[in-house]
């Protein structure tokens, strides 16, 4: 089975690669040759997800999956949320993302906040998401060299580090991504079967 990963980022082909089963072959944006940019016009992480979901489908006929993240927090209303990569402008600069994150948090006592993944997958005729949240808060000051974004602000529940902090094979094992991937990976295991 081919399944086309809707992105350039080699670094969230390779991790996903090692998780999937040897009769399923992942192929990025890259090895297609898909070069066009697929604006992510949508307003919610699932229309984003969908949006470039659907358009690989509909261009190449190829069964294809893609992801979009954010971080929602509580007193913000969800927001940066699907506007997390450019929060503080189009430059997606993540220090400014932070220090925007700090101001308009300011006067609020209520510091909690979720990371969430969207996985949007195109089978055929259908599509079909998968959604993974990790819940946690914010903190006025970075920890950690870790990870990128947000990241040295945002402490998991149950911990007392910062994601920058708890290194790679904590988060890989606890975050979002992780947890709307190990969701869709039940889903092609279970079409493997069929
Ligand atoms: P993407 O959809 O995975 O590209 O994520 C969009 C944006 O959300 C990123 O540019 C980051 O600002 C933020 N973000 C998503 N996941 C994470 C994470 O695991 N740590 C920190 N920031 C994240």
């Amino acid at each position: 089975m081919k399944l086309i990963f809707a992105t350039h980022n080699q670094h969230k082909v390779k991790e996903l690669k090692k998780l999937v089963p040897p009769s399923i072959s992942i192929l990025s944006l890259t090895d297609i040759k898909c070069y066009q940019e697929i604006e992510e016009t949508g307003t919610t992480l699932e229309e984003n997800a969908k949006i470039k979901a659907t358009f690989i489908k509909y261009k190449y006929g190829l069964d294809c999956f893609a992801d979009d993240s954010g971080l929602e927090i509580e007193a913000l209303n969800g927001a940066p949320g699907v506007y997390s990569a450019r929060y503080a402008g189009a430059a997606k600069n993540n220090e400014d993302n932070i220090k925007k994150v700090w101001e308009e948090l300011n006067d609020k006592t209520n510091t909690k906040a979720q990371f969430r993944t969207v996985i949007a997958a195109s089978f055929g005729k259908k599509i079909e998401l998968f959604e993974g949240i990790v819940k946690g808060h914010i903190i006025f000051e970075k920890r950690g060299k870790g990870g990128f974004g947000y990241d040295p602000i945002f402490i998991p529940k149950g911990y007392d580090k910062t994601f920058a902090q708890l290194g790679d094979i904590v988060k890989n094992n606890i975050s979002h991504r992780a947890i709307a991937t190990q969701y869709f990976l039940n889903k092609l295991n279970k079409l493997k079967k069929t």
